[in-house]
Parts: structure tokens; sequence; C-alpha cells
């Protein structure tokens, strides 16, 4: 994990520079580079071009890793100044006829207090998160801002696609931000709900409160800016804050799934004003990073997993670490409710289960022609009134996936199995369920069979 960087570390690793490459080649080359995080493993370097980067890494990065004490160091390149005057402003996009939103009062002096809608999830800080290659650089942002707010990057703009920890690391700047300074006014919110508050602050002609809240926060982090898509007055509120907030060195943090530029429909200036910080992008997980991911949520639970089963859920779900989180939770559940031990067998089940899209809905044929290929008895049997043990329990099985897969009530199930009223199927299925409790095998049969039936439902077949 990276560890927090200060300047003195970073002066130390350029004093031991200078004794091998010599202070002026250290003035020149790096006197504007930052360094954004150290660990054994990797250094990150923010350089104010990739002339710099290109020079550096072909000149200097033997002697640079050795005064940095890592084996591995990465380059990112500061697309600019954040506090150079924006040259977006005199573009000829800009003088479009936009109307432009009153420019606020100057901000009375604000109580220092934090927000009172500010909802954090406990579990989202920088102490559970798992760094891996895929989130080194976006984590490392994360951190310097948590440290060091509107004297790193500002904004900074973290983009990846869905379920990747974007949430999270916002979440764990803010956790860190109040957990250095509890007075810290940061608003949080999602960008829908920004959304919704300036239509409301516009219908009930309220603007003034809604400016009030959103330009005297110390802190703005909006999570899934990209749906400011295609929201040309959000658009133009939300620049005129990004302004405000700014132009004060208050910090602004944005996630999105997609970079800046590439966000539908979003205007020229603020694509360029959120590339002005840091822009970092989240990628999928390695192998090892979901498996480090699967380990630490099975300690957080208390789950012992075997490795082979981490292996597998590694191996099966490899896009998006909401997923394998709830991989990991419906593998739990299952072992607990059908006391079962937590091995392959299991988690091949569980993920067979949980993936595709709902389908077209579960209909009584798919029930029927299931749970009678399973017990090889004929769907007139499971209609019958017969009442031979052979058919009895398929038939009380199927009113039991009934019961579960459909919306069907138990006098409707009754009318499906040889009209029996609802006491008897209410006893079949309550019977049943009792079993399931105690009986781990039943209970994966059970499962088997829902697997199937939803796979049936699922391909319309
Ligand atoms: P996003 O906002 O990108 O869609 P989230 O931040 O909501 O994704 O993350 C989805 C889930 O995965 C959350 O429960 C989060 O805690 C978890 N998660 C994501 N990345 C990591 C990580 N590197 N270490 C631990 N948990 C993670
Ligand atoms: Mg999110």
């Amino acid at each position: 994990m990276p560890v927090k960087t200060d300047p003195d570390s970073w002066q130390l690793v350029l004093d031991r520079l200078a004794d091998r490459i010599g202070r002026d080649e250290v003035g020149r080359w790096l006197s504007d580079v930052d360094l954004l995080s150290r660990s054994p493993e990797c250094s990150i370097l923010i350089v104010p071009s990739a002339l710099h980067r290109d020079w550096i890494r072909e000149n200097f990065l033997p002697p640079l890793l050795e005064a940095l004490g890592s084996q591995e160091c990465r380059f990112e390149v500061r697309p600019r100044d954040p506090f150079l005057p924006d040259p977006a402003v005199s573009s000829p996009e800009e003088a479009e006829p936009v109307p432009v939103a009153p420019e606020p009062a100057p901000a009375a002096p604000v109580e220092r207090i934090p927000d009172p809608d500010l909802r954090l999830n406990p579990d989202y800080t920088f102490e559970s998160f798992i760094v891996g290659p895929c989130n080194r650089f976006a984590h490392a942002a994360a951190r310097g801002v948590a440290d060091r707010p509107a004297t790193a990057f500002n904004p900074l703009f973290l983009h990846g696609s869905v379920g990747l920890g974007k949430t999270h690391l916002l979440q764990g700047i803010a956790h860190d931000l109040l957990g250095n300074d509890p007075h810290c006014r940061i608003v949080y919110l999602s960008c829908e709900d920004f959304v919704n508050h300036f239509i409301g602050a516009l219908q009930r002609g309220d603007l003034e409160a809604f400016r009030h809240r959103y330009r005297n926060a110390d802190v703005l982090v909006v999570d899934d800016i990209h749906l400011l898509a295609n929201k040309a007055r959000t658009q133009e509120e939300f620049f005129h804050t990004f302004n405000t907030l700014h132009n004060a060195h208050k910090q602004i943090v944005l996630s999105s799934d997609s970079p800046p530029e590439e966000i539908p429909q979003l205007q020229a200036r603020l694509v360029s004003r959120f590339k002005w910080g840091l822009v970092a992008e989240i990628e999928k997980p390695c192998f090892e990073t979901r498996m480090a991911i699967l380990r630490a949520k099975a300690d957080r639970i208390g789950l012992e997993l075997p490795d082979e089963v981490a292996r597998h859920i590694a191996e099966q779900v490899e896009d998006n670490i909401r997923e394998l989180e709830g991989s990991l939770t419906r593998l739990t559940a299952m072992a607990a409710l059908f006391n079962h031990p937590v091995d392959l067998s299991l988690a091949r089940r569980v993920l067979a289960t949980s993936s595709g899209d709902p389908g077209r809905g579960i209909r009584m044929d798919d029930i029927l022609e299931v749970v009678c290929d399973h017990f090889a008895v004929k769907i007139g049997d499971l209609q019958s009134r017969r009442r031979t043990q052979s058919i009895v329990f398929p038939r009380q099985v199927a009113m039991l996936l009934t019961r579960q897969l459909t919306p069907l009530s138990l006098g409707e199930i009754g009318g499906h199995f040889g009209g029996r009223d609802h006491s008897t199927v209410l006893y079949a299925i309550e019977k049943l369920q009792k079993r399931r409790r105690v009986d781990g095998e039943f209970g994966l049969v059970l499962a088997e069979l829902e697997r199937k039936i939803r796979r049936r439902a699922q391909n319309g077949e």
C-alpha cells in the first residue's frame, strides 16, 4: 500500500538523486515533479509533460528507482497547471449566448458545520480498499486529495466502469477529510441528486438556498457526474458551482463511468475543467487483486474460504467487484441455509444460478417440465389425484418451487395440482421447508431445480 507522501520525503529523494546525477539535472527535470505515492513495489510521479516523462525514464530511471526505494515507477502527466487561466474561457464555444447564471453574492461567512445531509457508508474507507495495479493510481490520487485538499489536484476526476470502486474511493476521501477535520463541510452526493435538487429549486423559485448549499462547501464530491449528459441547464448551473468553488480553492472530486471527453453532450468548457486537475482511471481488477478482495471480504465476515473456492469465484467473476462480493455473500447464505460446507461444488452452483437476465418470467410449464424430468414422472401424474409416494413427493416439490418462483396463491397452486385446497398446499410446503433446513443435500437439489427452471425460462424454450 502506498505510504502517505509528504514534501519532505520527496525532498530527501531529490537530495539522494542529486548525489548521483547532479543538482543541475535534478533542478532542470525534477523540480516540477510531484511524488503522488511511494511504496517498495511502485511509486507514482506526476510530471508536467510527456517530455519530462520520457526524458526522466530514458536518462534517470535506475538512480531514481534507487532513490525512491521502489521496484517500479509510474509517470502520470499533469494536463496543465490548474491555477493558470483556462484557455477554454476565450474559445468561440464560450461565446455562445448561453444564459449566464448570476454570480453569487460574495459568500457570507458560513458556520463551519458538517453538511447535515452527509450520508457515508462506514465500510467505504481507504483501509478496506484493496490496492492493485488496476486502481493504484486512482487510490494514490484519492489519498493525495484527502491529505492535501485543494492543493494536490483540483478537480480529481475518477473514471471507470460500474462496480470497480469509484464510490468507495470517493467516500474514502470524505471519511479521511472528516477524520482530519470534523468541521470540514463536505457536500457529497450523486449527480442524480444534484440534478433533482436543481430542478426542485427551479420549480420552487428557491435557487438561492440551492446555491448557498453547494457554493459554500469546503469539498464538493459528486458521484456519477456522467449523468449530466444531455442536461444543458444543470450543466450550466454546475459550471458556475465549479467555478465558484475552484476560484475559492475548494476541492472538487468527481466520478464518472467514462473520461470527460466521452460523456455525451457535455459542454466543452466542462470537459476542459474536468481535466484541469488529475484524471485517473480505475481499470478492471486482475486475478490477483480479485483474489485479495475475496480474501479480505471473507475475513471481514468471518468466513473460512478454501483456496480453490476463492480461485473459482475469481476466475468466473472478472469485470465487477460488486458482483465478486455478491457471489461471496450468496455463497455464505446458501451454505448457512442448506447447512452445506463452503466448497467447490456449492460455489459452482451459486455462480451458475446468479448470472443472466430474468428472461420472460417463469411459467407453470417450466416448473412441471423440470421437476418431472428430474424425478422421471409424468406431468399428468403430478396433476392427478394419485397419492402413491413416488408421485406425492415430486408433486410437493413442484408446489414448493411454484410458491417460490411465481406469484400464485396457495389456492391457485392447488388448482394446478389436481384441484387441491390451499391447506393441503400449505402443509406440503411447510413440510419441505422444514426438511430443507436440516437436509443440506435436499437443499442443493432444490437449488439445482431452481437453476434449471430459471434457465429454461430465460432461454424461452
Ligand atoms: P462503482 O462506484 O465504481 O460502481 P463501488 O465503489 O460501488 O463501485 O464498488 C462496488 C463494491 O465493490 C463496493 O462494495 C466496494 O466496497 C467494493 N470494492 C470496489 N473496489 C474495491 C477494492 N479495491 N477493495 C475492496 N472493495 C472494493
Ligand atoms: Mg458508484
